[in-house]
């Protein structure tokens, strides 16, 4: 058997163009791919695994590539490119169950008055298989993340083995970045587009006076999430050159209400991310910073001339750095001086493998072991 007789034409490339366009993904790590596959469906998965394992070959899985650690980046893998399992296999009333392949946006257009509600900033082509790969985080947090939404998955492990999951054991598969598993169905739960919240925008000149506040806020019941802006980003988005808090209440305690001025609100940060990367500050971190560090943690920004925008709630801040600066790796130093985490939102994949650390590293390790024993499956990715 071959590669060629399991996928067919039109299935299989090992042309060279194919493997150099599929030699990296949406961050600047370069590999080398050795053939791209298109599968199906589940029977050319197992077929594909079974071949890995006796052939000695390690496959790297792909939704859209928007990976901005290196997740998708091979080193000499065969590229399982999941975009043609794309179909909707069943749509109930509060539930969808899809190919993992299939796009996010084509979905939620397909929905009605139902979405999925996490909406990462690449909607418009990532895959629910790359999201939940990645548990991604969407634009509006207080929605949670997509693994919050997962009923169950359908995978093909690293031994070939082809199980259908519930929960608990489907969160095996949630945010492990395809090393234990190649997902190839997801059931996930919907929920109803109307909603009953309100926001208001507050403005500081200095931090402190902005932390005071959010301080106030903090731990109330009706307060669902703080998205921040320093005056640096709130500049770029064109609002006045200070510190600005949106906060979103549950309820309509908050002073903005209409639908299409909270859709506004909710597009700040896609708008920001646009204009930072035109401006070359193109690497965007994600730490997250525990409430009684931030304060300093912000100053240490400003003092540097960062742009930074972020979720006090939650404690996950997105500073935006030039491209090639040297200052990530400072900061990196200086969160783990003060003993918080450098990684909550993007990943590990091949950049960031050092910073997965405690409990996480060792339940990676051991969920590895379980599924994916020869390192099949995403090879050198997430742990050491
Ligand atoms: C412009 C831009 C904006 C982004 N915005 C956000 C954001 O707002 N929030 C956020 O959390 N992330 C964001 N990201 C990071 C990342 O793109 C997302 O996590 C996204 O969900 C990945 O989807 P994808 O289909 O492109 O997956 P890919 O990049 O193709 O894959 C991501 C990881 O999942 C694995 N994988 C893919 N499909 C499967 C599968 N079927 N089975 C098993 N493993 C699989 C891959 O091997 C890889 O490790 C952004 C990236 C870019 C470039």
């Amino acid at each position: 058997m071959t590669l060629r007789s399991i996928f067919g034409e039109g299935g299989f490339s090992d042309s060279e163009i194919d493997r150099l366009v599929y030699s990296r993904d949406a961050g600047d790590l370069e590999g080398e791919a050795m053939a791209v596959v298109w599968p199906k469906d589940v029977k050319q998965l197992h077929a594909l695994v079974g071949y890995a394992k006796r052939q000695d070959y390690n496959l790297v899985i792909r939704g859209a590539g928007t990976s901005l650690q290196g997740g998708c980046v091979p080193v000499k893998s065969i590229i399982v490119d999941m975009s043609k399992m794309n179909k909707v296999l069943e749509i109930g009333d509060d539930f969808i169950v899809v190919q993992a392949g299939a796009v996010l946006d084509e979905l939620n257009h397909r929905l009605g008055d139902k979405i999925i509600p996490i909406k990462p900033f690449n909607h418009a082509v990532c895959t629910i298989g790359g999201m939940v790969a990645m548990n991604c985080r969407g634009m509006d947090v207080s929605k949670g993340r997509i693994g919050d939404y997962v009923m169950g998955v359908d995978v093909v492990d690293g031994t070939g083995k082809y199980m259908k999951l519930k929960n608990p054991t489907a969160k095996n598969f949630v945010g492990l970045e395809g090393t234990t598993g190649i997902i190839a169905h997801v059931k996930l739960k919907l929920v109803s587009k109307k909603e009953y919240r309100s926001f208001s925008i507050y403005n500081f000149n200095t931090l402190s006076s902005m932390m005071e506040k959010v301080e106030k806020f903090r731990g109330k019941e009706e307060i669902k999430s703080i998205l921040f802006f320093d005056d640096l980003a709130s500049a770029m988005l064109g609002f006045e050159e200070k510190n600005h808090i949106v906060v979103e209440f549950l309820g309509d305690k908050g002073v903005i209400k209409d639908v299409k001025e909270i859709e506004r609100i909710l597009s700040f940060k896609e708008v920001l991310y646009h204009k930072l990367r035109k401006s070359r500050f193109g690497q965007i971190e994600d730490p997250k910073i525990d409430s009684d560090k931030m304060a300093g943690f912000l100053y240490w920004l400003r003092k540097k001339s960062v742009p930074v925008y972020g979720h006090l709630c939650l404690g996950v801040v997105h500073p935006c750095f030039k491209e090639f600066s040297k200052l990530p790796t400072e900061m990196h130093e200086l969160v783990e001086t003060i003993k918080c985490e450098n990684a909550s939102d993007f990943g590990y994949g091949f950049k960031r493998k050092s910073f997965l650390k405690g409990e996480k590293k060792v339940k990676h390790k051991i969920l590895k072991e379980q599924y994916d024993p020869k390192d099949l499956l995403n090879r050198g990715k997430v742990h050491e």
